[in-house]
């Protein structure tokens, strides 16, 4: 452990309000990425630990149901004008931690905020329905009501945004929330955890549990936890998925992506290397929508690869926290060495290293740093294209028509986003119609939706029924109620044991 550590930081919990201790003497290692060098131990909370938090969490959720709906409007209203207060703060905690440029980190914050902008609105978002005299003198309605105590599992790529789509709308809705974040970005939800009590949220509202497996399979255990959001890689969605619906509860279990851009060979190919460029390597690649896959149809292709090709030398890789930086390091050193290994068996499976970020300059700096690389003739059988890579890659594969290119889209286990690059509306429109995705942007190459939609991914990208966030969220974290209801006038009443019947 580096010297620096003696007086290093030991990351709590947040529960009931306060910081609070583990009970079970174990921890975890926190990196900056753009030193390498470990900045922090982190409590990992055992089993114990949840129990405590869920109780907490369960004894608060009563009175916090119970809470007028203006009320919380208002906490949220304040709890979104002390996160826009914090923007600075929050955007060095993502960057110290997870590596990513103070640029990327302020548009996650803004991207984040907007969940908590959508949940102000909850008073018209709960709204029920209702139905005067479905029957004579029988009034219909429906209500939608809070389950109770929720949990969200989040990843490292999106310490405060992730977070953000779960609790603002759980909140929101009347439940009381437990989050277990990335123990490899665990600060970020601290502070807005503290940030929301300073709005004014009572006690237990907001609980965060630092930690690893042994958390969250307590919470998927738990049979005072209601429901689960997750977000983070396809195996553990799915684990979480098939866990958690087994011991009863509900689950949203977003997974990992694998986003293809396809340009047809009208694409205005100046724009569309810009798009991938962006798309491709912000972030060093880590984001559930970066691109991660182009699909070149016909004579497109060699005037787009080399219109890539030029752009990738003008990226600045740098520390996060480092004026002009434009892309940070990976978040581990093993996830650097992970990807640099599949470049290196790129070329001999048949693919070509247009662009090999292993350059020196840029891996033999302090952090976990790879430079942006390109690999022209990537197809389905080699790891570049069949595993998701999530690093600093861009992958090409030529296809000479649209329809193969569906085809290599659709036939993909992932469903998370995808684009198309073109000139033409009516192609547009058929891409939007036939692709297999959650997410589709035309000529954008990351849409992610406004948060008052929902956001969510196809096939191994979500299990579950409801996408994350917008009115989809709201309906994750309520269920319905219906009331049939007659206030009878005495002198009509009588006995009838017949079923009842509307007309
Ligand atoms: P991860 O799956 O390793 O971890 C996510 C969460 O699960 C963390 O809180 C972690 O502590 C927990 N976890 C890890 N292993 C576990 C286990 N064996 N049992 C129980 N819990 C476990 O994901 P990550 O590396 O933090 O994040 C990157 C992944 O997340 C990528 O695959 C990315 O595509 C995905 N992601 C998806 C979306 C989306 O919206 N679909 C958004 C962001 C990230």
């Amino acid at each position: 452990m580096p010297q620096s550590l003696s007086q290093a930081l030991l990351i709590n919990h947040f529960i009931g309000g306060e910081a609070a201790q583990t009970a079970s003497g174990r921890t975890g290692p926190v990196w900056n990425p753009a030193t390498g060098q470990q900045i922090a131990e982190v409590n990992f909370a055992s089993a114990e630990d949840v129990d405590h938090a869920v109780a907490v969490a369960k004894a608060a959720f009563p009175a916090w149901r119970a809470t007028s709906l203006s009320r919380r409007s208002e906490i949220l209203f304040k709890f979104r004008n002390l996160i826009d207060q914090h923007r600075e703060r929050l955007a060095e905690i993502l960057s110290t931690e997870n590596g990513k440029t103070l640029a990327d980190a302020r548009g996650e914050i803004a991207r984040g905020l907007e969940n908590v902008e959508f949940a102000c609105g909850i008073p018209t978002l709960l709204k029920g329905g209702y139905s005067e005299q479905s029957s004579t003198g029988v009034d219909v309605y429906q209500i939608r009501q809070p389950l109770g105590v929720v949990a969200g599992i989040t990843p490292f790529n999106f310490p405060a945004m992730v977070p953000l789509w779960m609790m603002a709308n759980a909140i929101a809705c009347g439940n009381t929330f437990v989050l277990k974040p990335s123990e490899k970005v665990p600060s970020a939800s601290l502070l807005l955890a503290d940030l929301a009590h300073q709005a004014g949220l009572p006690d237990g509202v907001l609980n965060v549990l630092q930690g690893d497996r042994v958390a969250v399979d307590r919470l998927l255990a738990h049979p005072d936890v209601k429901a689960i959001s997750f977000v983070g890689s396809t195996p553990i969605a799915r684990y979480i998925y098939e866990t958690g619906t087994r011991n009863g509860k509900r689950v949203q279990a977003l997974g990992g992506a694998k986003n293809h851009m396809l340009v047809l060979p009208d694409a205005e190919v100046e724009a569309a290397a810009d798009a991938a460029i962006s798309a491709g390597y912000g972030a060093a690649g880590q984001r559930c929508m970066a691109i991660s896959v182009i699909v070149a149809v016909g004579a497109v292709a060699d005037p787009l690869i080399e219109a890539i090709r030029k752009r990738i030398p003008k990226i600045k890789v740098g520390p996060g926290l480092e004026q002009g930086s434009e892309m940070g390091p990976l978040v581990t050193r093993e996830q650097r060495d992970r990807v640099a290994g599949i470049l290196e068996g790129a070329a001999s499976e048949g693919a070509t290293l247009a662009v090999d970020g292993r350059d020196g300059a840029v891996t033999s700096r302090e952090g976990f740093f790879l430079g942006a690389s390109l690999v022209d003739n990537a197809a389905p059988g080699m790891r570049c294209y069949d595993e998701e890579i999530f690093g600093p890659v861009l992958s090409v594969v030529r296809v000479k028509t649209y329809a193969e290119g569906l085809k290599l889209i659709n036939e993909n286990p992932y469903g998370n986003g995808t684009a198309i690059f073109t000139q033409n509306g009516g192609a547009a429109r058929q891409f939007q119609f036939e692709v297999e995705a959650g997410m589709v942007g035309i000529n954008v190459p990351i849409p992610v939706p406004v948060s008052y939609y929902s956001f969510g991914g196809w096939k191994s990208s979500l299990f579950g029924d409801l996408h994350m966030y917008g009115p989809e969220g709201i309906q994750f974290y309520t269920r319905s109620k219906i009331v049939t209801s007659r206030w009878p006038d005495p002198g009509t009443s009588k006995v009838d044991l017949g079923f009842p019947q509307v007309r």
